[in-house]
């Protein structure tokens, strides 16, 4: 199944279909029954994720502002997606994102703030560009608190949800990529730890994922700022292997996508405030490359 949908193209076919009914019926439906929102879900990471959520037995609607290609991935994944325009930044879109998901489905059980952006400036902190740093937190970090808001207001009556947050590596660890990028990064991890202990005694979860480096639009724009003498070709060496730790090897969305499987899961029950770093060992085992 794998290999034909590597196949695929994106436009949708009576083929697409099959194969993923097949892979619909033989996942372990860890998910079943549940209802999510994933912003930032046209691309990447929130794509993955929805489409494994799906696979999960979940009900989806995708929410980002690229609407053609949210409409695509949603059409493709089936009946069970839905792509719903969502600008995080705005408080009254996400506000509408989660009423959508309670009036369609009649709650909601699992919210994957995922959405994000580069910092488009790698500069010392003494030259910090105000600008880039206020569009990123935006995103990175104020969003993540619209987002968890709105969740809370949805599931602390029910006494039940989890919440997720896409953070990273970056925020995790310091002087690896813009500042503005990690200070949002590290804020959102301070989100969840900052709010885990009040929604716990409304039965409600929320925890953090911190992946390290994956050649999607958005790292490959990031790193692209970062290391502006390299082609693209030598941007996507340098994320895919350059800074990887992990021997035999490499870190791809789907990698992402279940470890949100497990956290939105009842398996996760009593986990909450954690950050699931999935990073091959990046922010704990970083050798110096010292010669002999
Ligand atoms: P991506 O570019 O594939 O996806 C990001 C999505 O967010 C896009 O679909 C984009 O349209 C959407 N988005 C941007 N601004 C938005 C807004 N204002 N409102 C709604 N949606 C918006 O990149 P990705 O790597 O899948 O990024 C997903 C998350 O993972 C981000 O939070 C990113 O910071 C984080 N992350 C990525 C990496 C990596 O190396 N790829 C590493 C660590 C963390």
């Amino acid at each position: 199944i794998h290999l034909l949908q590597s196949g695929k193209s994106r436009a949708g076919s009576t083929f697409t279909g099959l194969i993923n009914l097949f892979s619909t019926v033989s996942a372990p439906q860890r998910l079943a029954g549940k209802v999510a929102v994933i912003t930032g879900a046209a691309s990447g990471i929130g794509e993955a994720t929805a489409k494994e959520f799906i696979r999960n037995g979940a009900k989806v609607i995708l929410a980002d502002v690229q609407d053609d290609l949210g409409r695509a991935v949603a059409a493709e994944l089936g009946p069970d997606a839905s792509y719903t325009r969502c600008d995080v930044r705005d408080e009254a879109q996400v506000a509408a994102a989660v009423d959508l998901a309670v009036a369609r489905y009649g709650r909601l059980d699992i919210m994957y703030n995922n959405a994000g952006i580069p910092s488009s400036t790698q500069a010392p902190v003494a030259s910090l560009d105000v600008a880039d740093f206020d569009r990123v937190m935006a995103v990175n970090a104020r969003a993540v608190v619209l987002g968890v808001k709105h969740a809370a207001r949805a599931m602390v009556p029910r006494r039940s949800g989890s919440i997720l947050c896409t953070a990273s590596a970056a925020g995790v660890v310091g002087n690896a990529v813009p500042h503005s990028y990690s200070i949002s990064k590290a804020a959102a991890i301070g989100v969840v730890r900052s709010v885990a202990g009040e929604l716990a005694r409304h039965g409600v979860r929320i925890n953090a994922i911190s992946p390290h480096g994956i050649p999607t639009p958005l790292a490959m724009r990031g790193f692209g700022d970062v290391f502006p003498w390299a082609s693209p070709d030598e941007v996507r060496r340098i994320i895919v292997s350059d800074i990887n730790e992990m021997e035999g090897t490499t870190l791809e969305v789907e990698d992402i996508a279940n470890a949100a499987v497990y956290l939105a899961s009842d398996e996760a029950k009593y986990v909450t405030g954690h950050n699931l770093l999935v990073d091959g060992g990046f922010t704990v085992g970083k050798r110096l490359d010292v010669q002999a």
